[in-house]
């Protein structure tokens, strides 16, 4: 189970998307100097597919990507919401439609065990560490991912810095470098 704060439509946490991103509350870390602390109470409404379509609803056709802001305390729901937002709103070539992209800002270091990223177009890793500051911070200890099924070596580079497997082997996780404009 899952529940939202509230939520926004933000440019700079996806490079090159327009994003509705969903702030998650109940989240189980704690970062020492967390930045949101409210979000670590057990607030909100429940985070349910209808709840996400009326979400994205008055804004289809704006957005391109959906991203769930924590969710570290079940992250089989934020694979399953994930998964409703991609068969929902999937890519349509013959209609000129991208579809809607997904991503998700983890406050932890690596994936949870066992964790599928076949409905995640993005990952974000890594803890918050205030000396460090967040993705934006030219320090910062987090990385943002571009997932790609192994098979396809034609994926992402630009902004490449770097890439690892996923554990279960099934993606690359093509590393995206912030671009100079967003960065603090
Ligand atoms: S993951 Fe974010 S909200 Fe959770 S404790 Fe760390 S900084 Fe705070």
């Amino acid at each position: 189970m899952l529940k939202y704060v509230n939520f926004d439509i933000v440019f700079q946490e996806i490079p090159d998307e327009v994003t509705l991103a969903v702030n998650i509350s109940n989240c189980p870390n704690r970062c020492p100097g967390c930045h949101s602390p409210w979000l670590r109470e057990d607030i909100g409404d429940l985070l349910t597919a209808s709840a996400i379509d009326g979400m994205i609803g008055p804004y289809l056709g704006d957005i391109t990507c959906v991203c769930f802001m924590g969710g570290d305390g079940d992250p089989g729901e934020v694979a399953r919401i994930a998964a409703h937002v991609k068969d929902t709103y999937p890519k349509d070539e013959e209609l000129d439609k991208p579809g809607i992209k997904t991503a998700w800002y983890s406050g932890c270091a690596e994936l949870p065990k066992g964790f599928d990223l076949k409905y995640l177009d993005f990952v974000k890793l890594g803890p918050y560490i205030e000396s460090l500051g967040g993705l934006k911070s030219p320090s910062t200890n987090q990385k943002l991912f571009r997932i790609v099924p192994v098979e396809d070596q034609s994926g992402p580079t630009q902004g490449k810095t770097e890439e690892e497997i996923s554990p279960d082997g099934r993606y690359r996780m093509v590393r995206m470098a912030m671009p100079r404009n967003f960065l603090e």
